[in-house]
């Protein structure tokens, strides 16, 4: 299970689990898996934000056929594509090839894992309901840019 890999010698001095658990029953199983090892959980970190606008970032993404990793999003302000004789170009290397996937578009899917996210009865907010009688809840608020809310985040930490 997930425990032996927390119980290796890269993570003695911390860790950091991304995207889990994910539902009521994988937070209840790794709480009582940490406490039966003794181990202590300091904080759970949820980035909060509205479900249409979540929808929106996914639906936004863009590749650009350069690099993928080049990130370009039609609805998010400060990576939105740049303007290039009335297309839109890459806003890192100017290229005009810019896809979305074809799982970023399909929005049955997407709301489909929305909904288990935003679940408060066993989905992923159930997990953090879980855990917030239990261990300190870092909320932050995810409107704002990768920038702005990794520096609350750090702000919260301190
Ligand atoms: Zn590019």
């Amino acid at each position: 299970m997930i425990l032996n890999r927390l119980q290796e010698a890269d993570c003695k001095s911390g860790w950091l689990l991304d995207g889990f658990p994910r539902n009521l029953a994988q937070a209840e199983a790794l709480g009582k898996a940490l406490q039966d090892a003794g181990m202590k959980l300091d904080y759970v970190i949820e980035i909060l934000l509205d479900r249409e606008i979540a929808k929106k970032r996914i639906m936004g993404r863009r590749l650009c056929a350069t690099d993928n990793n080049h990130p370009n999003n039609i609805f998010i302000d400060a990576i939105k594509p740049a303007e290039k004789d009335g297309k839109p170009v890459c806003r890192i290397c100017d290229c005009d090839k810019l896809t979305a996937r074809a799982d970023d578009q399909d929005e049955g899917a997407i709301d489909k894992r929305h909904g288990i996210y935003y679940d408060t009865k066993t989905g992923t907010l159930a997990a953090v309901n879980y855990f917030r009688a239990r261990v300190k809840i870092i909320d932050l608020d995810g409107t704002p840019g990768v920038k702005e809310v990794s520096q609350a985040l750090l702000a919260k930490l301190a």
